[in-house]
C-alpha cells in the first residue's frame, strides 16, 4: 500500500478535518505540530500541544472487507512499535493504547463516503499532560525525533494494514487479546443501563465478549471501564 504523500503542517484545527475538507489521494498522511481542536470519539477533546504526534491518513474503504476492527489493528501496530522500543503497552478496546495504566495513544476512524480517515494522537515528548495521559518522555526521559518516530510508526501501520487487507481480522485476534486491558476482569460498559460483565476476549470480528448474568454478550461499540468496587 504505502503512505505516498506526507504533508507536515504547523498548526491546524484537526488533521482529520484537513483530510475531510480537501481532495487528497489515498495514502496521504497529514501531520501537524499542534491541533487547536484535536478530538477523540464523540467529539471529546484530544490535548494536542507541541511535543506529540498528531496525524491522519486516508484509506480507501473499498479495499477493506471489515471496517469496525480498524482501530484495533492500528492500535496493535502502535503497540508493535512500542514493544520494539522496549515498552510494555496494552490495548484498551477499542481505540486506545496504554502505558503504565495511562493513555499514550488514541485512534479515531471516521468514514466519509469511500474515504476512511484514520487519526492517531500519540504522546511522545510532552513533559506534562492531564492525569489520565502519559507520554513516552514521561516514562523514560528520552526526547525523540518526531519525523523518525512517525516514519517507524507508519512502517508498522502499513505492515499491519496490508495483512489486515489480505487476511482479515482473524490473525490479529489472539495478538490483540494478549495485550487487552481488563481481560478476565469485571468491567462496566456505559450502555443505558450500564452492562456489567467479565471481559472474556474478542470475537472473530473484533467485537468484545462480556460474560454477564444473562449469558455472553457481544459488544460492537461503547466505552468500557474497570468496574469500581
Ligand atoms: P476513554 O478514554 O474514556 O476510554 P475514549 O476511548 O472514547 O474514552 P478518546 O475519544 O479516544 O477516548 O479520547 C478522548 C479522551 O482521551 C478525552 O476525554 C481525555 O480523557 C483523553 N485525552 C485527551 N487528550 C489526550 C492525550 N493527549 N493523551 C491521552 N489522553 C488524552
Amino acid at each position: 500500500m504505502g503512505f505516498d504523500y506526507l504533508v507536515w503542517l504547523e498548526e491546524v484545527d484537526s488533521t482529520q478535518d484537513v483530510l475531510k475538507s480537501f481532495e487528497f489521494p489515498f495514502g496521504t498522511v497529514v501531520v501537524a505540530k499542534r491541533q487547536r481542536k484535536g478530538r477523540g470519539r464523540q467529539g471529546r477533546e484530544w490535548h494536542s500541544q507541541e511535543g506529540g504526534l498528531y496525524f491522519s491518513f486516508l484509506l480507501n474503504s473499498e479495499e477493506f472487507k471489515e471496517v469496525p476492527p480498524l482501530p484495533l489493528v492500528i492500535g496493535l501496530a502502535v503497540c508493535n512499535y512500542l514493544i520494539e522500543l522496549g515498552f510494555y503497552p496494552s490495548i484498551k478496546w477499542v481505540n486506545d493504547v496504554y502505558l503504565k495504566g495511562k493513555k499514550v495513544c488514541g485512534v479515531l476512524v471516521e468514514k466519509q463516503k469511500e474515504k476512511l480517515i484514520c487519526g492517531v494522537g500519540f504522546n511522545v515528548n510532552q513533559e506534562t499532560l492531564p492525569p489520565e495521559a502519559i507520554s513516552l518522555y514521561m516514562v523514560d526521559g528520552v526526547k525523540r525525533d518526531l519525523r523518525k518516530t512517525l516514519s517507524s510508526l507508519l512502517d508498522h501501520i502499513d505492515k499491519s494494514l496490508e495483512e489486515f487487507k489480505s487476511s482479515g481480522f482473524s490473525p490479529f485476534k489472539d495478538r490483540i487479546e494478549e495485550r487487552l486491558m481488563f481481560l478476565g476482569q469485571e468491567v462496566i460498559l456505559m450502555t443505558e443501563p450500564p452492562t456489567v460483565g467479565i471481559l472474556k476476549g474478542l470475537s472473530e470480528d473484533g467485537s468484545l465478549i462480556l460474560q454477564t448474568s444473562k449469558g455472553d454478550v457481544k459488544v460492537i461499540s461503547g466505552d468500557i471501564t474497570l468496574r469500581p468496587y
